[in-house]
């Protein structure tokens, strides 16, 4: 019985083990649920919608937010106003260049710039003189018309004034686009601080017989907060009436001397991109 037992044992402990290493191997893995259906096979190959071309210009942006980008076209960088011309008759603008920045003179008129523009990005900066005096919409009046199509105030006005703690009709506070569009903010910065406006401004197209094909459109932010959100323009900025489109193909940019009596405006840093 001893001897039995003697032989049994070595039996016993192996079977011991052997049960012990089963119950700690792991499982076999299991293989991934299969799809119900077909599903697999129809999941489109992800290089279907990979689009390789056309690639995009490489742009060097400028050296600090607001700096132009090495495609912009620099209408004012503080030196002269080379790039402008007095609005009425064309003749050399007769704004104040000094300190790098260029200020109204007031009732020398609006001035534009001598190129023409149609599908752009722009980026100008403005500043109210913190002595500013008035109300309403003689507080710092001016203007950012994104295109010129005409003497005096004909196009599209980008609403320049002064709106901090400055009570107007809201469709024509700064940021509007004038008596079109409420902007959705008021991001106005106190008088004597720079503000920015950044502009896409998409032309209208007319037909040949001189009727709207596309409307216009902007988007505007100011002080970097979204002012006008792709808003579809009604035609051109008029101070009375109905606004209209009038046929145009390519317009400069104009910067209003409103004329109120409140001391005069300055702008900077003005730069543009054409946008196919
Ligand atoms: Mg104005």
């Amino acid at each position: 019985m001893k001897r039995r037992l003697a032989v049994l044992l070595p039996f016993v402990f192996l079977a011991t083990f052997a049960v012990r290493a089963m119950a700690q191997t792991p499982p076999a893995q299991t293989p991934p649920a299969a799809p119900r259906g077909n599903a697999q096979q129809t999941l489109p190959p992800p290089q279907e919608t990979e689009v390789w071309e056309p690639v995009p210009p490489v742009v060097t942006p400028g050296a600090s937010y607001g700096m132009p980008p090495s495609d912009a076209i620099v209408l004012f960088d503080g030196k002269n106003l080379d790039e402008w011309v007095t609005t009425s008759d064309k003749s050399p603008a007769k704004w104040t260049v000094h300190d790098g920045v260029v200020t109204v003179a007031k009732r020398t008129g609006n001035i534009e710039t001598k190129r023409t523009f149609k599908n752009y990005q722009l980026h100008i900066e403005w500043q109210i003189p913190e002595a500013i005096t008035g109300n309403d919409q003689a507080r710092g009046n001016s203007g950012v018309f994104l295109a010129s199509t005409g003497n005096g105030d004909a196009g599209y006005e980008l609403q320049v004034l002064d709106s901090y703690n400055n009570k107007t009709y809201v469709n024509g506070q700064a940021a509007s686009i004038y008596k079109q569009f409420i902007p959705l903010a008021n991001a106005m910065r106190k008088p004597g601080e720079w503000q920015t406006y950044d502009v896409v401004w998409t032309a209208p197209t007319f037909n040949a017989d001189g009727s709207l094909k596309t409307p216009a459109y902007v988007t505007a932010f100011h002080n970097g907060v979204l002012a006008q959100d792709h808003v579809q323009l009604k035609g051109e900025t008029v101070f009375r009436g109905k606004p209209e489109y009038k046929a145009y193909d390519r317009a400069p940019i104009k910067l209003q001397d409103h004329g109120d009596p409140s001391p005069a405006i300055s702008f900077r840093n003005i730069w543009v991109r054409e946008l196919k």
